[in-house]
């Protein structure tokens, strides 16, 4: 849980934000691009980042993922079993990655042996918004199986994104949920020029679309 105390949440997230821009240097000065994929458990974001990273690597991009999550390893895992880089990078006890663990993060690594670099967020669609990283992209995923109301219970972090996936495309029809009605829901929130885009990280598709939105 994040600080509540009056006067106090402004101070932090003021303060995350000067962390964040440092990052953000850090990162560019040793030519780095880097996304922070936000979403729920089970929204498949460690499955989508280890696909992007494939046809990344494919390509002769030197790819690392920073595993964020509360406790555990178990992402940290899925990713070195899949051959991609990754570091693992556990709060503890809050329910969001914040600007200082990923300086503390980037500071264990080296930086010169990657150009792209894929932040994981803890699994969590609410206060992940409210702390930048430092990346060039916040992208926020869901999936079909969530049903068709994250995008109106959940307008901070669709807002707070510069780029939006609905996962599981292939399976809309099998959960019984109308994958128009949350394409709908997200155009409107953002005043109607931005389309989600929408993807099935187990068939592999729409995966091209991310990387070009994400300028990869
Ligand atoms: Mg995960
Ligand atoms: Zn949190």
């Amino acid at each position: 849980m994040h600080i509540v105390q009056p006067g106090m949440e402004i101070d932090v997230l003021k303060e995350n934000g000067k962390i964040a821009a440092e990052n953000y240097r850090l990162m560019k000065s040793r030519g780095i691009k880097s996304v922070d994929f936000m979403g729920s458990i089970g929204a498949g974001k460690t499955a989508l980042i280890i696909k992007l990273a494939e046809k990344l690597k494919a390509r002769g991009v030197r790819v690392c993922a920073i595993a964020g999550d509360v406790t555990g390893a178990d992402d940290y895992g899925r990713f070195s079993r899949a051959g991609l880089e990754a570091v693992n990078c556990n709060t503890g006890h809050e329910c969001h990655l914040d600007a200082n663990l990923v300086r503390k993060t980037l500071s264990k690594m080296d930086l010169d042996a990657y150009d792209v670099i894929f932040i994981e967020n803890v699994g969590n669609l609410v206060c992940p918004a409210d702390f930048p990283l430092g990346t060039d992209y916040r992208v926020v995923v869901v999936s079909t199986t969530e049903g068709d109301d994250m995008v109106r219970k959940h307008h901070d972090i669709f807002l707070h994104s510069d780029i939006a996936i609905l996962n599981k495309i292939d399976i809309a029809d099998a959960v019984d949920v109308n994958p128009e009605v949350i394409l709908e829901d997200y155009k409107r929130l953002t005043g109607g020029n931005k389309k989600m885009i929408t993807c099935s990280v187990k068939k592999e598709t729409g995966l091209d679309e991310i990387l070009s939105a994400l300028k990869l």
